[in-house]
């Protein structure tokens, strides 16, 4: 895959996320942390690949292109080299969710999730990390809570799991430090 327009914005964003933990490597050798931007206003989006967390830096080549999808099926298509983040239709789900959505941030962050959780938009608990009733719980919450207008949701079957977004990377990245910081003791 080639290079496209944000991806410099997305290192930018990441290398702060990595900064602060949010995103990373666990010493168990797994990465966890992800992001996406959507491809100008199509239903196609970029998202970081599977086992990234640990780069400093991401080429074109540690992202995909996600082209199709399909919630019912569990099944996307994809243009690229990387395999795509197992959290993508999460990502997919927010996209279909909110038309003014372009970026998505998930990220890891324990004392954030155990202040927000039940407070602000949260995912039910038995619906676990990277499933398909995952994205059918994302699409729920926007029917049901005022997600939309928050832009961040906890993930209570997802210990530490948080999700914002916004208009651009920046935005997403804002909503999610304002969180943070309101959260702080
Ligand atoms: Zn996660």
């Amino acid at each position: 895959m080639g290079s496209f327009d944000q991806l410099a914005d997305l290192n930018a964003c990441r290398r702060r996320l990595l900064d602060l933990h949010l995103l990373g490597v666990y010493a168990n050798g797994i990465g966890f942390g992800n992001l996406s931007v959507r491809d100008g206003v199509s239903r196609s989006f970029y998202i970081t690949g599977s086992a990234t967390g640990g780069l400093p830096e991401l080429t074109p080549a540690d992202c995909v292109r996600v082209v199709e999808y399909d919630f019912a099926k569990n099944w996307l298509s994809y243009e690229g080299a990387a395999i795509p983040s197992s959290e993508s239709l999460t990502h997919a789900a927010i996209y279909e969710s909110d038309p003014s959505a372009s970026a998505v941030i998930h990220c890891h962050d324990s004392a954030l999730w155990r202040t927000l959780l039940d407070r602000a938009p949260t995912s039910s608990k038995a619906v676990a990390y990277g499933t398909a009733e995952m994205s059918y719980e994302i699409m729920r919450l926007f029917k049901t809570s005022d997600v939309q207008s928050r832009e961040i949701l906890v993930m209570a079957g997802h210990k530490g799991g948080i999700v914002t977004f916004g208009k651009n990377l920046q935005d997403a990245f804002e909503v999610l430090i304002r969180a943070r910081s309101e959260s702080a003791p």
